[in-house]
């Protein structure tokens, strides 16, 4: 085969993102993705109450902001996400869960990706009795009912407009996450596979 042939062999890119307000599956669905593809899921939210567990420097700037349910600074989470990146498992791919949440941490995005792009972008869509029953059906120590309606609100005012910024860059595929996990897993299995190659 020449050279020319071999670059022909593209192993298909799954640069994804996941959008979803909490409850929406986005945890269980992205360990699922994250095993079919053999692309590492990068859970913003799971690095940070990992920090906050092993009480290091991070952890110790992001528990009231977290218990709160308010959103970490942007700088802070560029930083973090920046890092883990750079890391030699998510150069083919990776599944990004609760990043971006607000439009500067989208754009931070784009410029880190330049000169490649994100591949798709998935909004799993829930009613909102199910987001709510399932974030109290789970427990976490950050799911006080007031943080749950603070996150919820923010997700309306900050992360929803995320929705219309990758709608116009052509990328954002809205999935419904109503029903059983493998249900849901089939449904965004084809998605994928019929948007990314
Ligand atoms: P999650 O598990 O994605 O719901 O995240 C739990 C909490 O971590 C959120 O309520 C925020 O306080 C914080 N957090 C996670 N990801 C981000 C982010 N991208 N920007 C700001 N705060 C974040």
């Amino acid at each position: 085969m020449t050279a020319e042939g071999t670059d022909l062999v593209r192993t298909p890119s799954h640069r994804l993102v996941i959008l979803g307000r909490q409850g929406a599956g986005k945890g269980t669905q992205c360990e699922r993705l994250s095993h079919h593809y053999g692309i590492p899921h990068i859970s913003t939210g799971d690095m940070l109450r990992s920090a906050v567990a092993a009480g290091t420097e991070l952890g110790r700037r992001a528990k009231a902001i977290m218990e709160a349910g308010d959103l970490v600074p942007d700088s802070l989470m560029q930083e973090i996400v920046a890092e883990r990146l750079s890391q030699p498992d998510a150069a083919q791919g990776f599944l990004l869960d609760g990043f971006p949440r607000t439009e500067a941490q989208a754009q931070f995005l784009d410029d880190y990706l330049a000169p490649r792009a994100l591949d798709l972008v998935i909004n799993i869509e829930v009613p909102d009795e199910v987001v709510i029953a399932r974030m109290l059906a789970r427990g976490r120590a950050d799911d006080t009912e007031e943080a749950i309606c603070r996150r919820l609100e923010l997700y309306e005012k900050e992360t929803a407009p995320l929705i219309h910024f990758y709608r116009d860059k052509g990328i954002l595929v809205s999935v419904d996450g109503y029903g059983s996990p493998d249900e849901v897993e089939q449904r965004l299995i084809e998605v994928i596979d019929s948007h990314v190659s």
